[in-house]
């Protein structure tokens, strides 16, 4: 039977993962195992050439009349419209160019209105929807034993005191688990707040429809959807953008400037100011269209394939512990995290490393109160997979954990 799986999810590899793995696979056997494509996945083969396509175009966007500096604003301006298409924005929604995840979420925090309620989120955040909140009234809901009961708690938090926004992350970036979206909108629209989605973690691995799913924001980075570092995206709702602190201050950023007084841009021009990272963004763009191409359901069951195989293999190994927030989620990305009781993670990181070429991730992953409460107050190790991973990996994972606790080390 796992003869069969395995032949079955490395058939898939050239469909979903062949631009990207052809230059790490050398034959049957790979030299580096990335188990790590929850920090950054490597940009995939279509991104890394549509890049060198505009590199000969390099010019000022939205300011030159000449030529290159047309075509570099088209680019620029195509990749916002990809992205609002990739994503299912409304009519009214905007897209801005961030920096990654963290910078949208800062950017988004100089937006809500003060007079509407606090912001409430929950306490499995990664830290870039946790601390960008903190300069202003806000609430942190720590999540109870199941999903159904926090959802409880959410409705009567909510009820109790009004909230402007909650925000959530789609998927824990710990546990990989998902979370209800289109049920938390529900429970936020009910009582007059709008719904944020911190979706760095989802976004490289499921479809996110903004308005099927009700969703008012959306943050998530390129570095981790294929492409390179340095561009991320807040969509959503057009008022509070066109209205909020504005969040880089200088050109492009304005209408009209004299020496006393400042006529700020709407939304997205207002919070771009300076120069932008047109080749960030046009990347980001492509490497939506290239997940969007593949077939459709392919990239999900070839990670759920790959993550039951791991899950399987860690189970099967003494010594070692799953991590879970709760028992009734509704499935989860491909990132499994584990620690192996008595051993420093980062010890144990390290020696899949050097003596395996295997790339995991060690510590407390950006989450710090969420690995305080799972008992990982010390951190753990995170193996995670993406569109390029394949059975080879998880196997070396495995046979490396199993080797390492026989010796004891
Ligand atoms: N949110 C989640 C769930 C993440 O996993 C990460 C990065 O690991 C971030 C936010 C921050 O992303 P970035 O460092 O690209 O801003």
């Amino acid at each position: 039977m796992t003869a069969v799986i395995s032949r079955q999810i490395d058939a898939l590899l050239p469909v979903v993962g062949g631009d990207l793995a052809a230059p790490l696979v050398t034959g049957e056997c790979r030299p580096y195992a990335n188990l790590d494509y929850a920090a950054s996945a490597p940009a995939l083969a279509g991104v890394a050439s549509h890049v060198n396509e505009l590199l000969p175009f390099y010019a000022s966007v939205h300011r030159g009349a000449g030529y290159a500096s047309q075509v570099s604003t088209g680019v620029y301006e195509s990749a916002r419209a990809i992205v609002a298409n990739a994503f299912g924005a409304r009519d009214d929604d905007v897209v801005v160019f961030t920096r990654n995840t963290t910078d949208a979420f800062n950017l988004l925090a100089g937006c809500v209105p003060a007079d509407r309620g606090d912001v409430l989120v929950l306490d499995l955040e990664h830290h870039a929807n946790l601390l960008p909140w903190r300069d202003r009234d806000y609430r942190c809901l720590p999540v109870s034993s199941t999903l159904e009961q926090t959802l409880k708690d959410l409705d009567s938090a909510l009820a109790a005191a009004p909230a402007a926004l909650v925000t959530v992350t789609g998927a824990s970036n710990v546990t990989g688990e998902l979370l209800p979206l289109e049920e938390i909108a529900t429970i936020a629209h009910r009582y007059g707040a709008r719904l944020a989605v911190d979706a760095a973690q989802l976004a490289p691995h499921r479809p996110i429809d903004l308005a099927a799913a009700g969703i008012d924001y959306l943050a998530f980075s390129g570095h981790k959807l294929y492409a390179p570092f340095g561009a991320g995206v807040l969509v959503g709702r057009r008022d509070w953008l066109d209205t909020g602190r504005p969040y880089l201050a200088g050109g492009g950023a304005v209408r009209q400037v004299t020496l006393t007084d400042t006529a700020w841009a709407p939304a997205p021009a207002r919070h771009e100011g300076g120069t932008p990272n047109v080749l960030g963004a046009a990347a980001l763009a492509r490497a939506c269209q290239l997940l969007a191409a593949l077939p459709a359901g392919a990239q999900e069951a070839h990670e759920a394939a790959l993550q039951e195989r791991l899950l399987d293999g860690l189970a099967g190994l003494d010594g070692v512990r799953v991590h879970r927030i709760f028992p009734d989620s509704p499935g989860a990305i491909g990132v499994v995290t584990f620690s192996l009781p008595g051993y420093d993670p980062g010890l144990v990181a390290a020696y899949l490393s050097a003596e395996h070429g295997i790339g995991v991730r060690d510590g407390k992953f950006c989450a710090h109160p969420l690995l305080s409460r799972l008992g990982l107050a010390a951190g753990a190790i995170r193996a995670s997979l993406g569109v390029g991973s394949c059975s080879d990996d998880v196997d070396r994972l495995v046979r490396a954990l199993s080797e390492f606790l026989e010796s004891g080390a």
